[in-house]
């Protein structure tokens, strides 16, 4: 009798399973020509469906010790203190160069045409601390990557990277080879 009631509530959570891809917007030739922009404010406007991507989330870490959330400039501030918080785990911020206050550590990482900085306070969390990185979208994985960096230099023990979604055609994956990676949403 309980096997079959247990059937029954799984197959009502999965007929209730939400579709996260609805809650994302494309917006093309934003902001410039030839890109896609995936918008995900419908995400996080919806009260349903944010719950559910954050409960998505913290569910791959719910046997793992997560000290450290680091979340990435902007977009990455937004799930990642959501996700901080389902996991009871402190939360840090990755800004772009000139934002943050104190004494900083940088990592400069090449764009397409030029180089991008991003830097942390070097007091951020302790050295030995486990870490998981998160941030909205996953492209070309350069971003990540320089995150990654810094988190290690300052002694972090980086133990996941997360994101909503993943951009599968540009093969950021590959800049993050042997990480434990995990996205919501693939396109
Ligand atoms: P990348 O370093 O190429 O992996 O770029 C990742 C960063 O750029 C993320 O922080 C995203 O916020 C942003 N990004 C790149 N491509 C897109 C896109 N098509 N839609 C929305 N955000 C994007």
């Amino acid at each position: 009798m309980d096997f079959l009631f247990g059937l029954k509530l799984d197959y009502l959570s999965q007929m209730n399973e939400i579709d996260l891809k609805a809650y994302v917007r494309d917006v093309p030739y934003f902001p410039k020509q030839g890109i896609i922009f995936k918008d995900l404010s419908p995400l996080l406007a919806s009260a349903k469906a944010r719950k559910a991507a954050v409960e998505r989330l913290a569910k791959n870490y719910q046997h793992v010790n997560v000290d450290v959330v680091v979340g990435i400039e902007a977009r990455g501030f937004l799930f990642g203190t959501l996700l901080a918080e389902a996991l009871g785990a402190s939360f840090v911020m990755c800004r772009k160069q000139g934002k943050l206050p104190g004494d900083l550590r940088a990592v400069t990482y090449d764009l397409e045409y030029g180089t991008d900085t991003v830097e942390m306070q070097i007091d951020a969390f302790s050295s030995g601390s486990s870490v998981l990185l998160h941030d909205d979208v996953l492209a070309t994985g350069g971003t990540a990557a320089a995150a990654i960096e810094l988190i290690e230099s300052m002694g972090g023990n980086l133990i996941g990277v997360n994101f909503i979604l993943e951009l599968d055609f540009l093969k950021g994956r590959t800049k993050l080879a042997g990480r434990n990676l995990y996205s919501l949403i693939n396109y």
